[in-house]
């Protein structure tokens, strides 16, 4: 799949990244979707935040499959100097929580004259945005559907001996990983103009058919067994339930790909998470002997 992503924007941010490590940082909150919590990761992080300790955040759980958002907090609180909960970032302030898994990451840090420094990062529309506005309580940072551009660099106080900074620019996410590209565009993490609605849908049709069928099932009343039909097949017949009709009776697939798009993304067909840790691990191995 061809989505573009614009190595411009990869070195302000890594520069934007240094500069700020420079200047000191101990904990790096790494905001990641719930639904994609590899794909969403950046992996080359923790080298560029020269492996200081970190919070995964999995954002957006109360769109997520709540047996999944367990799997993936195990697997990455299982590594070290990793710490990771789960997120609503729109739902009040989760300043308190925050502040103490980022104490436990750097116990020799805190009290006024040792504040502790976090940073925090995350790929476009994660909602980045949206947790800062929740912890300074006003609307201050840009909030929307389409991925961000460069802000300003903010410092906002967590508490009296606590900071967070956001850098401007933005995280890049890992799309080498065929599957992650999907995952991510599927996700809303990469710009519409930069993918295929119609390939993207067919690939999570692909996936929410062997996991999620039941649900697929619910939302657009589909009888029998779902299973044995080809992505292409049941992308049509959700186009039809849906009234995406064409001149002459022909489904109108973009339609269909955009209606069922949304929906995943709202959470309007229910709790879904797109990878398990043991999938992505393989995704990844075949991507790396690819
Ligand atoms: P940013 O690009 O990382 O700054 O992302 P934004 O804060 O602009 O959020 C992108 C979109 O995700 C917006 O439509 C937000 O309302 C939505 N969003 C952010 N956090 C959550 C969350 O925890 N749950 C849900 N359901 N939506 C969220």
């Amino acid at each position: 799949m061809a989505i573009q992503w614009f190595p411009g924007h990869m070195h302000a941010t890594r520069k934007a990244i240094k500069e700020r490590m420079k200047q000191g940082i101990d904990v790096v909150i790494e905001l990641i979707d719930a639904r994609l919590p590899g794909s969403s990761a950046n992996p080359l992080l923790a080298s560029l935040t020269d492996g200081k300790p970190s919070l995964k955040l999995l954002n957006k759980q109360d769109l997520a499959d709540p047996a999944r958002t367990q799997l993936w907090l195990d697997h990455y609180n299982a590594l070290p100097g990793i710490r990771a909960l789960p997120l609503d970032a729109g739902n009040k302030a989760p300043a308190k929580a925050l502040v103490a898994a980022c104490r436990e990451l750097a116990p020799l840090r805190g009290g006024m004259s040792k504040p502790l420094r976090i940073l925090i990062c995350g790929i476009p529309n994660v909602g980045k945005s949206t947790l800062i506005n929740t912890l300074v309580g006003k609307k201050s940072a840009k909030t929307g559907d389409e991925p961000g551009i460069t802000k300003v660099e903010q410092r906002i106080t967590l508490d009296q001996d606590a900071y967070l900074f956001d850098t401007p620019g933005m995280l890049w996410p890992r799309i080498s990983i065929p599957e992650s590209g999907y995952n991510l565009a599927a996700s809303g993490a990469v710009g519409r103009n930069a993918l295929d609605e119609e390939e993207v849908a067919l690939e999570l049709l692909d996936y929410l058919r062997l996991n999620y069928a039941p649900l697929l099932q619910a939302r657009y009343r589909l009888e029998g067994s779902i299973e044995s039909l080809k992505d292409d097949e049941l992308l049509e017949a959700i186009g039809r339930k849906r009234g995406a009709v064409l001149g002459g009776g022909r489904v109108n697939m973009q339609k269909a790909a955009e209606i069922l798009m949304y929906e995943f993304r709202q959470g309007v067909l229910g709790r879904i998470t797109l990878e398990t840790p043991e999938e992505f691990k393989s995704w990844a191995a075949t991507a790396a002997i690819a």
